[in-house]
């Protein structure tokens, strides 16, 4: 899979929104965001942008992909098996990319950010009820219990992430115990659980034509 491996910062420029993709940083009054609020490039500031339909559902998509860290390939997975599921195929890809495992180790705070999350459970620091697993896109299931392995929680990164948990807030279907290094999957996110501004049925209407 293609890695974008540029500045992650362009990205929230470019798409008009806080990705959270540089951990910290983005909450400080140094996020590039903030402090240039436009597209990047020569001509960002004075670009004005006629945006088709098409263009929009685009934007969206890429927004997606971007803030979950995930490539064309495998989006378009998830965006078939969304619509394989029962129910509304926009809030069931939000709950597929919300399940993945490095999106939930983030969302407890053992991590700032999602390219750290992948780093660190690529390198098996997180078990699952019990038993190491090293694969970024598992999907968890209600009832799981995610821990950080006993000789992982000494490390710098996992201890400076918790302790900032407070400020970045777990949502509502996520239980924490800080002091055990242990989250629990109280239940399956929905869609009223994502509170970043993403329009997924752009991005169904994308995939749909
Ligand atoms: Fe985006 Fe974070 Fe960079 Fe701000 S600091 S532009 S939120 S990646």
């Amino acid at each position: 899979m293609a890695r974008y491996i540029g500045p992650v910062c362009r990205l929230c420029r470019r798409e008009d929104m806080k990705l959270f993709l540089k951990g910290e940083r983005c909450y400080t009054d140094k996020c590039s965001y903030e402090r240039r609020a436009y597209p990047p490039g020569q001509h960002g500031q004075s670009r004005r942008w006629r945006k088709s339909d098409y263009g929009e559902q685009l934007r969206e998509k890429q927004k997606m992909k971007r803030m979950y860290l995930i490539g064309e390939r495998q989006f378009l997975g998830y965006y078939k098996k969304a619509s394989r599921m029962k129910g509304v195929t926009g809030d069931n890809l939000m709950q597929l990319l919300e399940r993945r495992l490095d999106n939930v180790v983030y969302r407890m705070g053992f991590v700032c950010d999602h390219a750290e999350a992948r780093q660190l459970l690529c390198h098996g620091h997180f078990t699952i009820n019990g038993r190491r697993v090293d694969i970024p896109s598992y999907l968890v299931k209600e009832g799981d219990v995610i821990e950080v392995k006993e000789s992982s929680r000494q490390m710098e990164k996992i201890k400076e992430a918790l302790g900032a948990v407070e400020r970045r807030g777990v949502p509502d279907w996520i239980s924490l115990n800080k002091e055990n290094f242990q989250g629990t999957i109280k239940q399956l996110p929905v869609r009223e659980d994502v509170t970043a501004s993403i329009r997924e049925h752009l991005v169904i209407e994308l995939y749909s034509k």
